[in-house]
């Protein structure tokens, strides 16, 4: 995976300590190893990255209380944001450590998360941060600040971006990494984005925001502001190649323009999109204009594989046409998450199997029955090893699943069942 995709055969992988010390063919490999894990009829791959997670939404699985809802801004109204306003810090940890147990049996090791939890919001990136280093995993962290709920909490969420990505910048922990969490521009208003922008500054961060995910966001910042979403965004300071712009599902060519000339990335997440039925982003016209869009799931699920293949089948409705978006659908998982993951994980390097880079890797069960090599390896990505087991996870050196076991420092049902006790409780508070 990466920019020069290779697949190398009868060769092996040396990890110490959390970096993948080197490559090389088999035969030069001698002398002892602390473990040796056979990786005969597997595919051995970086770990995944998902661009654009909501840890926080785990407990809604299953919840049928929430009122139909006929567009996006009833998702939001009559879920998400009576959802969010119930969560304790002890939710915000149960929910973050079920869908990671999960990511490791998927195969994927590094997030990019957006959290809510307006009325628990001090110290809940630092819970998410304890959840992730206890399965092991990789995440970097926001938290999504909007005026909905009025400017206490509009100002406890600046301060708890502020201080996190503070105490990111000292601690330099390869794992754990911080954003500047906005909701998105038909949330926020311009005295609090001023705000954000100057808090910012100097913290040498970028910004996370839904953006034009919707067209009411479109339609509300035409309206109210006189500008496009994305233009509104570049007004403050807030496009650059450090901050993400989730969905760009409605945005115009000039909007295009502006993300590219600024090298903002955009994280497309196609099953959500389905699924709030607001449209589908359009590819092709942004990998064109030379915006690096990565892929994310917006929490609909953690295999990226899974997300992978959706991409491509809307892609091909979307545009009636079955050839179309192919490279530029493969390029958001096998390129371009590795792009942006390492504008934030730069230290460590993630999404691709090199010497020096992280030992995030993991083996998919495969013995291809079709001829197998660079050329042709994305269309086995999608369409072989995209249905295969993931088999084995190892994160920053660490074995995680072996065999499809877990090896985690806690147990997947003992968490489950603490979720379960506090889903319940939710529930009576939704
Ligand atoms: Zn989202």
């Amino acid at each position: 995976m990466g920019e020069k995709n290779k697949v190398l055969t009868g060769h092996s992988l040396l990890i110490e300590g959390d970096k993948i010390k080197k490559i090389a063919p088999d035969k030069t490999f001698k002398g002892k190893y602390d473990q040796v894990i056979d990786a005969h009829g597997k595919v051995v791959m970086p770990g995944f990255i998902n661009a654009h997670m909501h840890f926080y939404s785990t407990q809604v699985c299953g919840l049928g209380k929430a009122a139909p809802s006929k567009d996006f801004n009833q998702v939001l109204k009559n879920l998400w944001w009576r959802l969010d306003k119930k969560l304790t810090l002890e939710d915000t940890y149960y929910s973050t450590l079920m869908p990671l147990i999960t990511a490791v049996k998927k195969g994927t090791t590094t997030f990019i998360d957006h959290h809510a939890s307006p009325f628990a919001i001090t110290g809940s990136l630092e819970t998410i941060a304890k959840a992730v280093k206890k399965v092991g995993l990789r995440a970097s962290l926001c938290y999504e600040l909007s005026d909905r709920d009025g400017q206490k909490i509009s100002d406890e969420g600046i301060a708890e971006n502020a201080n996190f990505i503070k105490k990111c910048n000292k601690e330099k922990d390869p794992q754990i990494k911080a954003l500047f969490g906005l909701h998105a521009s038909f949330t926020i208003k311009d005295k609090t984005r001023e705000k954000a922008v100057e808090a910012a500054s100097g913290l040498k961060t970028g910004f996370h925001v839904h953006t034009a995910e919707a067209e009411s966001d479109q339609a509300y910042n035409v309206k109210n502001f006189k500008k496009r979403v994305v233009n509104r965004l570049n007004s403050f300071g807030i496009l650059g190649p450090k901050t993400i712009c989730a969905h760009c599902v409605h945005i115009n060519p000039k909007e295009m323009d502006l993300l590219a000339e600024t090298n903002t990335a955009v994280v497309h997440n196609p099953q959500s999109n389905m699924n709030n039925a607001v449209g589908v982003a359009n590819l092709p016209a942004m990998a064109k204009k030379g915006i690096t869009v990565g892929l994310g799931t917006d929490a609909m699920t953690v295999n990226m594989l899974e997300e992978l293949r959706a991409a491509m089948w809307i892609r091909h409705l979307a545009d009636k046409n079955p050839g179309s978006g192919f490279m530029e659908v493969l390029s958001t998982l096998a390129i371009n998450n590795a792009k942006i993951a390492n504008r934030h994980f730069g230290d460590s390097g993630v999404g691709i199997l090199k010497e020096g880079f992280a030992a995030d890797v993991i083996l998919v069960d495969y013995f291809p029955w079709t001829p197998f090599d660079e050329t042709n390896f994305f269309g086995h990505l999608c369409f072989g090893i995209g249905n295969s087991t993931v088999d084995t996870t190892i994160a920053s050196g660490k074995v995680l699943m072996q065999n499809k076991k877990l090896k985690l420092d806690i147990d997947e049902e003992k968490v489950a069942a603490e979720t379960l006790k506090l889903s319940k409780k939710l529930w009576e508070r939704f």
